[in-house]
């Protein structure tokens, strides 16, 4: 196989060497590797195809990887497996301005789309926070939310076509630069979301808006967590949809000001960061009201960025969150519950609650505007003892968040990681659903194996 491969590619796109095969062994997601025979890096859509028209003959596994940021295991290649990565296909193939489109190769790493779109005036809303790094594939991909999408929605909301080279290597393009299509099944849906068990994406053509003329940014901080969930339930119920609502707990603000010293206040049990975009005017209103709302609701404090540097600065407060408690132990497991937001506070409450039944770290932050909550374990992956409780924790976390009509993944995606909690989730009819489209589109299972579900 691996000289097969050669045959097709340059000696610098294949990795076969132990020491270099080990970094693309593991993603952002604790406690999980495995090491692949080989890592390619294919530059064309035509490399991909014949990659995966020798993979299909010789029935050789392929999992797909972009940056490698992935939370839930989705890029943790399987055994006598490849990884394709596909970093070296990063090019912006076209900005158009008529149709407000933007069309990417799908290793473009995300920041670098919303700046081409910003240089036209234009913005690619969806903003995780991981977007200097992971590659638009990835989100695609893994539907990655991000910080905007309260107001704006999550990646799935932009995606108009792409380009997949599907399990046997056939191309095929999928969706267009229609407002409007509604010819046969809407496929490209099929493969948001699919975390690289159906197809694997090679271009992207993304929907662009106008770029917000004015943001404000407000931090605010809180004595009681019911508070800033009352404020978030407050301002959705004053018809505000600011673009960001993001929440963080007691340990996380700690955390934050230890690491980026930025004039939080520690005693806060409670941070929101509220941003509103849009035209002046409306910026100003919505801010305002924002603010009397927090105020309302007993905010300990109100800090107004007075400039964009400043507005920056606050919104590292969010954006360096999952660094900043990486710090505390070994081993961080950040998670991703989901819930309607009006369970919000009693989620996190619930959250607290078995951290100190199991005797656990559990930290706490997250889109709180979408529900979307990143309870963190710091904990440490040597200590046997101690991970047995984190999974009791976890799985307990997992249980009460479904019962409350919730899910178990809001936007890292199910991988490795999940998988096991899945069923539960899909009791009914609906997982064997999902394994039959897995069987269907890619019968001899060589894309992403045993990721999502096993068959
Ligand atoms: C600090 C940090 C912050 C984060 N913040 C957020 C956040 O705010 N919101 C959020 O949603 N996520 C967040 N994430 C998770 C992660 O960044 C996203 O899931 C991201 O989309 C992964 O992109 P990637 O290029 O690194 O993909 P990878 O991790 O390489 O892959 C992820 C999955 O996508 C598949 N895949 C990758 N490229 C393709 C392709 N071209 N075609 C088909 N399948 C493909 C892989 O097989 C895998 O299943 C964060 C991660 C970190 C480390």
């Amino acid at each position: 196989m691996i000289a097969q491969l050669r045959a097709l590619l340059r000696p610098d796109q294949i990795l076969t060497e132990t020491v270099d095969l080990i970094p693309y062994g593991f993603d952002g997601t604790a406690m999980l590797k495995e090491k692949a025979n080989a890592v390619v890096f294919p530059e064309t859509t035509e490399e991909v195809a014949a990659i995966v028209k020798l993979a299909y003959k010789e029935k050789t596994p392929i999992v797909t990887r972009g940056s490698g940021t992935g939370l839930s295991g989705g890029s943790i290649p399987v055994k006598n497996g490849i990884v394709l990565c596909l970093v070296k296909m990063n090019r912006i193939l076209e900005i158009d301005t008529k149709n407000l489109t933007l069309t990417a190769e799908a290793g473009t790493i995300t920041q670098a789309i919303d700046d081409a779109a910003a240089a036209e005036g234009l913005i690619y809303p969806p903003d995780p926070g991981s977007m200097k790094i992971s590659t638009i594939g990835g989100n695609v991909a893994n539907n990655s939310g991000g910080l905007r999408g309260l107001k704006y929605g999550v990646t799935r909301n932009y995606v108009m076509g792409m380009e997949v080279v599907l399990p046997n290597g056939d191309i095929a393009w999928l969706g267009n630069k229609c407002v409007k299509d509604v010819a046969g099944y809407s496929l490209k849906d099929l493969f948001i979301g699919s975390e690289g068990t159906l197809g694997i994406v090679t271009k992207v053509l993304l929907r662009l808006l106008p770029r917000p003329e004015a943001r404000k940014t407000i931090l605010a901080t809180f004595n009681d967590i019911e508070d800033a969930a009352q404020t978030v339930s407050d301002i959705i119920a004053a018809k505000i949809i600011p673009c960001t609502l993001e929440f963080l707990d007691q340990t996380t603000i700690r955390c934050v000001e230890d690491f980026a010293k930025i004039g939080l206040p520690t005693e806060a049990k409670a941070l929101l960061l509220m941003e509103s975009d849009g035209p002046a005017s409306a910026v100003e209103e919505e801010a305002q009201k924002m603010q009397a709302i927090a105020q309302s609701n007993r905010a300990l404090s109100l800090r107004v960025a007075a400039n964009s540097e400043e507005a920056v600065q606050l919104a590292t407060a969010r954006r360096s969150a999952f660094s900043a408690l990486a710090r505390i132990r070994p081993t961080t497991i950040l998670e991703d519950v989901t819930v309607p937001r009006s369970k919000l506070a009693a989620t996190v409450r619930f959250i607290e609650s078995v951290a100190q039944k199991h005797g656990l770290k559990i930290a706490n932050f997250g889109h709180m505007g979408d529900g979307n909550l990143h309870p963190t374990f710091l904990t440490n992956e040597r200590d046997g003892e101690e991970i047995e409780r984190v999974e009791k924790a976890m799985h307990e976390i997992f249980e009460y968040t479904i019962a409350a009509g919730g899910t178990i993944t809001g936007e890292h995606g199910v991988g490795l990681a999940k998988k096991g909690h899945l069923p539960d989730q899909f009791a009914d009819a609906s997982y064997p659903l999902l394994q039959s489209i897995k069987r269907s589109l890619d019968p001899e299972q060589l894309l992403n194996p045993g990721k999502l579900f096993d068959l």
